[in-house]
C-alpha cells in the first residue's frame, strides 16, 4: 500500500514556507473558524510573532448541530488571503463537501479534511485530484488502520502530500473532549512515510491542557502542532473551551521550540 513505510524515507510536505517531515516541524496556528476580518487579522499577525508558518481558519464549519454557526463561507476565503497577504503565512482551511474543492483550492495552499469527513471517499478522492497539500484528521473513532486507508485515498489518486492528524479519539470520560493517542503518533511515524502531527485542542477540548499536549505530542515524534488561538477565547464562535490566548500561543510555541526546531 501507498502509506506504508517500507523502507522509504520520510515524504516531506511543504505548505508555502513550512515543512512537515524528513525531521522538519511546523506549527498550525489561528481560530477555529474565520469570524471577522479585524480577528483574523490580530491572530494572524500573533501566530506569525509567535513562529507559526501556516494559518488555519474554518471558513466552512464541519458543527455538531446544523443550528450553530457554519462558518463565513466564500467570504471567510477572501478574509484567509487577506491574512496571507498581511503576514506572508500560507492557509490552511477545511474543505467539507467535493462541489467546493476548486472554490476553496482558489484560496487555499492545502486543504484540511476535517474528522467528521475523513471516510468521505469521494472528498478525499477530488482532495487528491486537486495538486495541493493535504491535512487529514483521524475521525471520531477512526481505528489506525481507517486512518491509514484515508489517506491511501489521497495517495491513491496521485497526491502524496499528505499529513497525517490525530486529534483525539472518542473515549468513555469526558474529562477531556478526546483522548490524544499518542501511541497512534509514534506508531504511524515507523509505519508510515507521511509526516504526522497532533491537535492538542480537539483532543483537551480545555485551553489550559493543551500545552501539555503539545508538549507530549512532539515528544512523542510529531512533526509539528495544529493549535487552535484567539485574542479574546470567551468570545470565540466556536470551540470557545478550547481556543487558548494568544500569549499562551507564544508560550507553546517557545516550549516547542524547546523540544525540537520548528521551521
Ligand atoms: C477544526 O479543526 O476546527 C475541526 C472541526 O476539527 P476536527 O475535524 O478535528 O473536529
Ligand atoms: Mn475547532
Amino acid at each position: 500500500e501507498l502509506h506504508e513505510r517500507n523502507g522509504r524515507p520520510d515524504t516531506v510536505v511543504r505548505i508555502g514556507d513550512a515543512v512537515l517531515g524528513g525531521g522538519h516541524a511546523s506549527l498550525i496556528a489561528g481560530p477555529c473558524a474565520v469570524e471577522s476580518r479585524d480577528r483574523l487579522l490580530e491572530i494572524a499577525h500573533a501566530a506569525h510573532r509567535a513562529g507559526a508558518t501556516v494559518l488555519r481558519g474554518g471558513a466552512f464549519k464541519p458543527r455538531t448541530s446544523p443550528h450553530s454557526f457554519q462558518g463565513l463561507g466564500a467570504e471567510g476565503l477572501l478574509l484567509l488571503e487577506e491574512a496571507r497577504e498581511a503576514t506572508g503565512l500560507a492557509i490552511l482551511t477545511e474543505v467539507l463537501d467535493p462541489r467546493d474543492v476548486e472554490l476553496v483550492g482558489r484560496s487555499a495552499d492545502a486543504f484540511q479534511i476535517g474528522a467528521r469527513s475523513m471516510a468521505n471517499a469521494a472528498l478525499l478522492r477530488e482532495v487528491g485530484l486537486a495538486g495541493k497539500p493535504v491535512l487529514l484528521k483521524r475521525g471520531l473513532a477512526a481505528t489506525v488502520r481507517e486512518f491509514c486507508l484515508a489517506a491511501e485515498y489521497v495517495l491513491d489518486a496521485g497526491n502524496d502530500q499528505v499529513i497525517l492528524c490525530e486529534r483525539g479519539v472518542r473515549g468513555f470520560d469526558r474529562v477531556t473532549r478526546n483522548l490524544l493517542d499518542l501511541g497512534a503518533v509514534a506508531h504511524l511515524k515507523g509505519a508510515t512515510h507521511l509526516p504526522v502531527i497532533v491537535d492538542p485542542s480537539h483532543a483537551a477540548g480545555r485551553a489550559d491542557l493543551v500545552p501539555a499536549l503539545a508538549r507530549a505530542g512532539l515528544a512523542a515524534g510529531a512533526d509539528g502542532l495544529i493549535i487552535e488561538a484567539h485574542p479574546r477565547p470567551d468570545e470565540a464562535r466556536s470551540d470557545a473551551p478550547q481556543a487558548v490566548s494568544l500569549d499562551d500561543l507564544a508560550q507553546i510555541a517557545a516550549d516547542a521550540r524547546a523540544i525540537l526546531a520548528l521551521d
